[in-house]
């Protein structure tokens, strides 16, 4: 656990920023000391910059799981280990449901697609595509656009339409 001093949110291990109030848990430089950010000092259109430019790896090796957390669930989960893993929201009137159901996150109420996007393994990459999804799928606040693929770095958040995840790579 990784408590937040700004809000008291306890975070899982390996996080980069408080997935509740996203202040930033890495300092500057490392020296110590004097060298921490000033987290009283951080408005939350700061933290949402910080996030946009903080460049965590992309490189995914095949050994390695990818974590997912979804922030009011304590535990992350491992991603399928399949190729492409479809996300949405399992329904008893369709016979093609998601790979990877969010329902018991909420799906419905935060307005999850059916199909709304795919998670693949590219290479030693890792990508996401939206799949014309009704309430849209971002990466770290930004839209994808209908069929966009995006690379996903360690630690980065995606929202499936308001459902929040991050995704940590082990
Ligand atoms: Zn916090």
């Amino acid at each position: 656990m990784k408590t937040c001093v700004e809000c008291g949110h306890d975070n899982v291990v390996g996080v980069f920023f408080c997935e509740d109030c996203g202040t930033p848990f890495y300092q500057s430089g490392g020296g110590g000391g004097s060298g921490a950010v000033t987290l009283q000092t951080i408005d939350a259109n700061t933290r949402q910059l910080l996030r946009k430019n903080f460049e965590g790896t992309t490189l995914l090796s095949p050994e390695q799981d990818v974590l997912l957390h979804f922030p009011k669930n304590p535990e992350p989960v491992i991603l399928p280990p399949l190729k492409q893993v479809v996300f949405g929201r399992s329904t008893k009137d369709h016979n093609t449901n998601p790979h990877f159901d969010l329902t018991e996150y909420g799906a419905y109420r935060y307005g999850v697609s059916r199909l709304h996007a795919v998670i693949q393994r590219e290479e030693e990459q890792l990508v996401l595509v939206d799949l014309r999804s009704t309430n849209g799928t971002y990466l770290n606040g930004e839209r994808l656009a209908p069929h966009e693929s995006r690379i996903v770095r360690n630690g980065d958040q995606i929202s499936f339409g308001k459902l929040l995840m991050y995704v940590y790579f082990q």
